[in-house]
């Protein structure tokens, strides 16, 4: 499958925690990230990441142009809800077109870890 990952500044140790509790699951699928969270997790865990640009420089439309192609099959984007973003415009898109294209889509690290629990127990299929 292919999964994108995704955090703001705030939430990117929480995205890395998960990158290293489900390191093996993941290192079975294609890897997708904004550029600073695919930098600090392929820093923390070495998983191969196909990263884009930084979510605030357009890695967030590069993802949803991704996701628009039907190219992604699942995301996980850790959003601070308690921080104004510079591009909340482009974040309301991706969530807007997950809907679209009925992704499964997970903005907090407890509904992530059910989707990567799911994941590993081989529970999402193509
Ligand atoms: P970043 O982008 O991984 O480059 O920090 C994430 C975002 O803010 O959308």
């Amino acid at each position: 499958m292919k999964i994108a990952l995704i955090a703001h500044d705030k939430k990117k140790d929480e995205i890395i925690q998960l990158a290293k509790n489900y390191k093996e699951t993941l290192s079975n699928h294609e890897l997708y990230a904004t550029g600073t969270t695919g930098t600090l997790i392929m820093g923390e865990t070495a998983l191969p990441i196909q990263r884009m640009k930084s979510g605030p420089l357009g890695g967030d439309q590069q993802i949803g142009a991704m996701l628009a192609n039907g190219d992604l099959d699942l995301i996980i984007f850790l959003r601070d809800p308690l921080t104004a973003q510079p591009h909340e415009p482009d974040v309301s898109a991706l969530l807007r077109l997950c809907d679209v294209q009925k992704i499964p889509l997970a903005t907090n690290s407890s509904s992530a870890t059910i989707m990567l629990e799911a994941l590993k127990s081989g529970m999402f299929f193509q």
